[in-house]
């Protein structure tokens, strides 16, 4: 039997920090099985405010992009992964009824065609086995989130295309395509009900009073992958982007304990696939690895 080839995963995220908030903890655990995890990251998040008090201080703002820069080197570290930038620029988060438009330049605004060829060659070059991205609503609606989520979708399937992007290396198509869906409702349901209970204040009160229940939208979750034993790294990764993640605020409100018994897994909806997988799935390489048929 051939050797087995080795495992490829490849996230593409909107900004510095997004992999360390979505899917870091199946990211730390995949990586300390062996497989060979890389983060590719749209924009240099210039635009993000400082978010952390802690860090509100003078020589930061004006030095957002080395700052963040420095940061993510960071949480690559914590994490274990390799990193490219497809150098776009942050959109930032509009602000003001009516929104502003979005400034000259950015990521949101780039031809959807044009931004994916730096993605194409990437995938084309590291050609990974699974691909995650957000869905089509962004995870949450920040413009470059959308604009990650239709870079992306549109990267994965022209890499494999030999007749799309010709000059940005060999065509590679990648087996799995998955969106996160980290942040679910069932989810803060659960932690919030835990939370209540042992008499703590849920940060998932304020959200869930609004949140409308969507089953259908639920129901696209395929893929639980049980990495409760990363939750650690995942926060330690987290930590890592300090102008962005305060150690006191919502991110650590829920203690550890609660999450891995409540809810020790991330998830994510498996939506195209070349292999034969069984849904519902627990691991993204399902299918993939030897002596699975795939
Ligand atoms: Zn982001």
């Amino acid at each position: 039997m051939p050797p087995q080839e080795p495992l490829r995963l490849m996230h593409v995220h909107a900004h510095p920090d997004d992999e360390s908030s979505k899917g870091a903890a199946s990211t730390a655990m995949y990586v300390a099985e062996g497989v060979d995890v890389h983060v590719v990251t749209c924009t240099g998040g210039e635009r993000g405010s400082v978010l952390n008090p802690n860090m509100d201080r003078p020589g930061i703002l004006e030095n957002i992009h080395e700052v963040r820069r420095a940061e993510m080197e960071a949480a690559r570290e914590i994490l274990g992964v390799t990193q490219d930038w497809l150098g776009f620029i942050d959109s930032g988060w509009p602000e003001g009824d009516p929104k502003p438009p979005l400034p000259d330049g950015c990521f949101a605004l780039q031809d959807v065609a044009v931004a994916a060829e730096p993605l194409v060659r990437l995938i084309r070059s590291f050609r990974p086995q699974v691909v995650t991205t957000y869905d089509e609503r962004g995870g949450y609606p920040h413009p470059d989130h959308i604009q990650c989520h239709n870079v992306s979708v549109e990267a994965f399937h022209a890499a494999a295309d030999p007749e799309r992007y010709p000059d940005a290396g060999e065509p590679w198509q990648a087996s799995k395509l998955y969106f996160h869906h980290t942040f679910n409702r069932p989810r803060a349901i659960a932690i919030n009900e835990a939370m209540v209970e042992i008499g703590l204040e849920s940060p998932y009160a304020e959200r869930l009073a609004t949140w409308q229940p969507d089953p259908a939208w639920d129901d696209r979750i395929t893929t639980r992958v049980p990495c409760g034993d990363y939750f650690e790294v995942r926060d330690r990764a987290l930590l890592a982007h300090a102008t962005q993640i305060d150690p006191d605020g919502f991110w650590f409100a829920v203690p550890l304990e609660v999450q891995k018994r409540v809810w020790p897994h991330e998830d994510f909806e498996l939506v195209w696939s070349d292999v034969e997988t069984e849904l519902p799935e627990t691991d993204l390489f399902a299918g993939l690895r030897e002596g699975s048929g795939g």
